[in-house]
């Protein structure tokens, strides 16, 4: 498995040290944008657990300007793609909890920004794991 940072995804990373400079000051809102990113392989991870589970192979892992991608071999397994569509928020859920469990603004701000990565990722809008698993369960 590869892992593959964009180039692009520089423009994201700036982009969330800058939201959350605002926020947290220079300092910790670059901080923050470093968990974030680490937060979306953490998230792209759980992807990778599910579908490992079931021999799938995955090419590659990594971030763009648009987030974070799983590169991997096609599977006809529904089974497998149901939980690996769930596994990807389910562990950016994971996340919140355990930034959750911690006190102080920088935690809590990451806490939020997991659940949001977790929760928006199931609207089953544009390429997210929630149309995913809608085109999954919804055969044309
Ligand atoms: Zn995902």
């Amino acid at each position: 498995m590869k892992f593959e940072f964009k180039p692009s995804a520089v423009v994201l990373f700036a982009l969330f040290a800058a939201l959350y400079a605002l926020r947290l000051g220079w300092r910790e809102g670059v901080w923050a944008a470093v968990v974030l990113l680490g937060s979306i392989l953490v998230h792209e991870l759980g992807h990778v657990f599910a579908l490992r589970r079931h021999g799938i192979e995955i090419k590659a892992i990594g971030i763009t300007h648009l987030g974070g991608f799983t590169r991997r071999a096609s599977s006809d397994n529904w089974f497998a793609e149901v939980q690996s569509a769930l596994a990807g928020p389910a562990a950016s859920l994971l996340l919140y909890f355990i930034f959750r469990s911690h006190s102080g603004e920088f935690f809590t701000t990451m806490a939020t920004a997991n659940a949001v990565i977790g929760l928006s990722n199931l609207i089953p809008i544009g390429p997210t794991d929630g149309r995913r698993l809608l085109r999954i369960l919804l055969p044309a």
